[in-house]
């Protein structure tokens, strides 16, 4: 989508608060854009929007390729809107091995009440996570009420967007026989509800006994929050069984955390983490935008490649040189 020349952030903000969609997706369209002069709109509206924002359940899904993510999405957030909730659905998949999103959720593509976006596609996991959040951040004040934000487990995405919603919910499919086979070590850990999906026909006993053996596998780790132990539940997303579940078990976490604080305490953490990540990713920028590091930096590279600096050594340099100060 190409953006008219200027747009105004006070007038995005009133139409995406009075539900237009193309001044969403405009607005998602200057987040997403790496032009300084769009990064500037952007960031005024999101100034401006940030009083609108953080009523909605964030809720992440993650889950390998073919555990039924857009199945179970698409029906999740029919029954969701059919109780009258708006969902958005965002998508963090810094490979971006996926295209097509819409048409991977076809009802919900479709439903006036849900908005999907598919990942935005450039570069680092960093990068698409800062994008995302502050996707979500629109979708929000747009009135969005649940906003669930998807993810394929590469590398560190999982943690990524764990680290950006309320929920964390892992989609598993029962193997052949004992389970816990295939799992990334520490991805349960990051779960704060278990479903193992495809739970139906001939599949529905081993996915019941899969299920009570991450149940006791759950038992053994030490829960994140004392008020909540992550239950693993069964589900098929393709039949709409145990969706009504899951939704139960989110917005009983919901309660359970606002009721301790630690829910407020989660969304606060995660801002000081991501204050922090933003950080970084200004020091680097300015870092490598000055011109005399960036001269100097293959240089230095090539010699703690090589063995002939360490990397203490090159660090002390560059810093002395973001100083101004001779090395
Ligand atoms: P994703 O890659 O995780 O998004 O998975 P998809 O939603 O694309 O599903 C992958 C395949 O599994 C498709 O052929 C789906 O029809 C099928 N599938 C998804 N959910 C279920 C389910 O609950 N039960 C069964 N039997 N099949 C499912």
């Amino acid at each position: 989508m190409t953006i008219a020349t200027r747009p105004d952030p006070h007038a995005l903000l009133d139409g995406l608060r009075q539900g237009r969609r193309a001044d969403l997706a405009r607005a998602i369209t200057l987040v997403e854009s790496t032009k300084a002069e769009h990064q500037h709109i952007a960031q005024d509206l999101l100034r401006l929007a940030l009083p609108h924002t953080g009523k909605a359940h964030r809720i992440g899904i993650t889950g390998v390729p073919g555990v039924g993510k857009s199945t179970t999405i698409d029906q999740f957030g029919m029954n969701l809107i059919a109780i009258g909730k708006r969902v958005a659905v965002l998508a963090v998949d810094p490979t971006s091995s996926r295209t097509g999103d819409k048409t991977r959720m076809n009802r919900l593509a479709q439903s006036p009440n849900a908005y999907i976006r598919p990942s935005p596609t450039s570069g680092t996991l960093g990068g698409v996570a800062r994008k995302t959040r502050e996707t979500m951040a629109l979708c929000e004040a747009a009135g969005f009420d649940v906003v669930i934000v998807e993810t394929v487990g590469v590398g560190q995405s999982e943690t990524t967007v764990a680290d950006m919603v309320d929920v964390f919910v892992v989609l598993l499919l029962a193997g052949g026989g004992d389970d816990l086979q295939g799992i990334k070590k520490g991805i349960i850990e990051l779960a704060d509800i278990v479903c193992i999906n495809k739970a139906d026909g001939d599949n529905l006993s081993r996915a019941t006994r899969a299920a009570a053996d991450y149940q006791a596998a759950l038992h053994i780790l030490t829960d994140a929050t004392p008020e909540w132990h992550p239950p693993v539940l069964t589900m098929s997303g393709l039949t709409n069984i145990g969706l009504d579940h899951m939704w139960e078990k989110i917005t009983a976490h919901r309660a359970a955390l606002t009721a301790s604080g630690a829910f407020a305490q989660r969304r606060s953490t995660q801002a000081i983490r991501w204050m922090h990540a933003m950080v970084q990713d200004a020091l680097m920028t300015s870092l490598k935008q000055n011109t005399v590091i960036a001269a100097r930096w293959p240089a230095l590279e090539a010699a703690v490649h090589s063995g002939r600096t360490t990397p203490q050594d090159a660090v002390a340099e560059i810093m002395a040189l973001f100083h101004g100060r001779a090395a």
